[in-house]
């Protein structure tokens, strides 16, 4: 089934240029992430094939095992990290990642701008707001995200977007919206919304990047629930 992944790639093109359309945006505005984590490596390289270059993982050492080889044959791969950051994990996240999506904490700053100026260059990052206010989620709550962004500023981190995963019991359009809402106050210009069930939505609220991985890849093979 090496053309399921293609087709699916295909389709989700194709939805996002209609939704982008309807809502009097330009398609190549939106970047589609396709969400890797859990997956074979057939998928990873049915992937490549069908010409998906912009891939998000969730874990620093399975993006390794995922993406090291391959980027060493294909330089204009682009990688983000989606999932949560250990501060252990930061060298080898600044290695291997060119956009970092999951900034929420102050001492994460400090160690990726450090980690930074040893690799002698910066990353994309993006903070990741908990719209929901769920305690068991990462992510700044809404209240305190102007007061963090300042704080990355201030350190020297290039904050190009704001990411949020809404709560898996509630409707996504108004998480979408605060979003939306944070980042423009803050003149933050990307917007990492929505995934394989919601993406059409979140690029009617404005989303610049889109997490899709079942809606790429199909079922995840193991290892992962619900995302949190
Ligand atoms: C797993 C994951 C996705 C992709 O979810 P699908 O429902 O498979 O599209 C998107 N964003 C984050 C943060 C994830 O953890």
């Amino acid at each position: 089934m090496t053309d399921a992944v293609a087709n699916n790639l295909r389709q989700v093109g194709q939805r996002i240029a209609v939704v982008a359309q309807a809502s009097g945006r330009d398609a190549s505005d939106i970047t589609l992430i396709a969400v890797s984590k859990g997956q074979v490596e057939q998928r990873l390289d049915d992937a490549l094939a069908a010409g998906q270059l912009v891939f998000g993982e969730n874990r620093v050492q399975e993006a390794q095992s995922h993406w090291t080889a391959r980027r060493a044959a294909r330089r204009d791969l682009e990688l983000h990290l989606i999932g949560p950051l250990q501060t252990n994990k930061v060298r080898d996240a600044v290695e291997l990642f060119d956009v970092i999506q999951t900034v929420d904490r102050p001492k994460l700053v400090d160690r990726l701008v450090a980690a930074f100026d040893k690799i002698g260059t910066a990353r994309d990052c993006f903070v990741q707001i908990n719209t929901g206010e769920e305690s068991q989620k990462a992510g700044i709550w809404p209240d305190a995200a102007d007061d963090f962004i300042a704080y990355c500023r201030s350190a020297g981190m290039p904050v190009v977007g704001l990411m949020c995963i809404p709560p898996l019991d509630e409707a996504p359009a108004p998480h979408f919206a605060l979003l939306r809402t944070i980042a423009e106050r803050n003149e933050i210009a990307g917007l990492s919304m929505g995934m394989s069930a919601d993406f059409e939505m979140a690029i009617t609220l404005g989303a610049t990047h889109v997490r899709v991985g079942t809606g790429v890849f199909g079922a995840r093979q193991v290892g992962y629930g619900a995302p949190a």
